[in-house]
């Protein structure tokens, strides 16, 4: 499908290496602003990268599809159709993406796993052929890979695997064992227990989402334990023990050692950076303790003019950042240089679990930390009168937290748990970006019946 070429070697103004959000969106942009663009993909069936193929998109998918199950609905068929949408859908994206590119005339794809041969030099190895780029300007756009514990028998393959391998996951499994707590593994944790497996988190915290305030991770894992999922917190997970029928998970709690069989277990402890093979120091970049590409706040690297983006420069691994990184690139190499990511701000996050859990700016253990005059504003979901919408689609549980400035008026956090607020979240961002104080968010004029509607009512009650 992509453009391969023996033993060739092509020099362009642009080489992005890596098929991720941030790098392709350059790519297009620097290609119509009329510069020569070779972009590298390792593999046909990352096309767009992880977010289409195998990340985002994708388990967004199974998690609508797994809140829509119904009683009767038979599981093992029920997930296997969700798994045949996701493939039809993260197809038809992955071949937009493919000509978004491609129908530029200035843009070389080119096939194959990039390594460093020199200085803003690379080798391409696609099977049998090979070619070699030199460029003026490169973007390591190599994302990140799950990252392996050093657990005794934890090896991807049979009944474990990593977020990607889950979701083909057959025969459907009767019970999953998740080794993490994190965004990923809660993510999975909901979906299955939607799809009908019996699931176990294992996680190392004292209890789950520990970076987000008490009251608002009570919610969140009630609402995971109403629906079936068990969280066993300050575990050490010491062993995993693959089998013909089952799998074994050994681990420690409280002193006391103890198993766990499953039919899955999903390793989610965190990412790895992408950077595996692509002899860096060839190329004089440097890494930081963890393997991510240090770089500076215009995402430049130690070598010069080549720089780092998206989840492989260590930032917040999350698609939107990659294209932001995007708008810093652009800004350096078509623009006035003046975008860098310290003048990010409210930057919100979601991890969606049923209902969503969204975040933006300081928790309020955060803001008391950091000495803040601390006022808030909090309300159960199904307490909210003014804000129908939750209640209309089923599910009224959750929590809406403001975090404000009694000072200034200014609002300096909010934890939104419930239907829709990965869309909320966004509204709360932008009024943080804009100083548009508690008080005027609270006096807004909002749809109705939408979920937006709680800010009239709960931004009401802070003190
Ligand atoms: C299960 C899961 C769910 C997620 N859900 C969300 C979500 O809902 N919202 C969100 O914002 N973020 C989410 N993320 C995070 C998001 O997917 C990443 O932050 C984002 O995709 C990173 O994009 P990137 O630009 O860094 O590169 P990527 O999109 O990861 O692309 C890197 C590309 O480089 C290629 N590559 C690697 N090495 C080489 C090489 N040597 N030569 C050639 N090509 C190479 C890879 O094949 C890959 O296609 C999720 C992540 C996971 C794992």
């Amino acid at each position: 499908m992509v453009e391969n070429t023996v033993d060739q070697h092509e020099h362009v103004d642009l080489l992005v290496i890596g098929w991720g959000k941030g790098g392709k969106t350059l790519a297009g942009t620097m290609a119509r602003a009329g510069k020569r663009v070779a972009v590298v993909e390792q593999s046909d069936a990352m096309i767009g990268g992880s977010c289409i193929n195998i990340a985002c998109i994708p388990t967004k998918i199974l998690v609508h599809d797994a809140e829509n199950k119904r009683d009767g609905d038979d599981t093992d068929e029920y997930f296997a159709k969700a798994v045949e949408r996701r493939d039809t859908l993260t197809g038809a994206m992955r071949k937009k993406n493919f000509s978004m590119l491609n129908d530029l005339d200035s843009v070389l794809l080119v096939s194959g796993r990039a390594e460093f041969t020199g200085e803003r030099e690379v080798l391409v190895t696609g099977g049998e052929d090979t070619m070699t780029i030199t460029a003026d300007t490169v973007v390591v756009n190599t994302g990140s890979i799950a990252n392996i514990p050093p657990i005794d028998g934890a090896t991807l393959g049979g009944r474990i695997y990593d977020s990607e391998a889950l979701q083909h996951v057959s025969p459907f499994p009767k019970r999953l064992v998740v080794v993490g707590g994190g965004y990923i593994g809660l993510e999975f944790a909901s979906m299955f227990t939607h799809f009908g497996s019996q699931v176990t988190v294992l996680d190392r915290g004292e209890r789950p989402l520990a970076s987000e305030d008490a009251d608002v991770a009570e919610v969140v894992a009630k609402a995971l334990a109403d629906d079936g999922v068990t969280i066993v917190n300050e575990a050490s997970v010491t062993a995993v023990a693959d089998g013909p029928d089952k799998a074994t998970v050994t681990y420690e709690v409280g002193g006391e050692e103890k198993t766990i069989d499953a039919e899955a277990v999903l390793l989610a402890v965190g990412r790895a950076s992408g950077t595996e093979g692509l002899n860096l120091d060839k190329a004089g970049i440097e890494t930081d303790k963890r393997g991510f590409i240090t770089v500076d706040e215009h995402l430049r690297t130690s070598a010069e003019d080549v720089f780092a983006a998206g989840d492989v420069n260590g930032g917040p691994m999350f698609t939107y950042i990659s294209l932001d990184d995007n708008r810093i690139l652009a800004d350096q190499l078509l623009g006035e240089g003046k975008r860098t990511t310290e003048d990010r701000s409210a930057v919100p996050f979601t991890m969606f679990l049923t209902p969503p859990v969204a975040r933006v700016g300081l928790s309020e253990d955060a803001a008391r930390e950091q000495g803040y005059d601390v006022m808030v504003g909090a309300k159960a979901m199904a307490d909210i009168a003014a804000a129908p919408r939750a209640k209309i689609e089923g599910d009224p549980r959750g929590i809406v937290k403001f975090v404000v400035d009694g000072k200034t008026d200014r609002i300096l956090g909010a934890a939104l748990v419930h239907v829709h607020s990965q869309e909320v979240i966004n509204t709360v961002a932008l009024a943080m970006r804009h100083d548009v104080t508690a008080t005027e968010l609270r006096d807004t004029i909002y749809t109705h019946p939408s979920a937006t509607e709680a800010l009239n009512e709960v931004l009401g009650v802070v003190k």
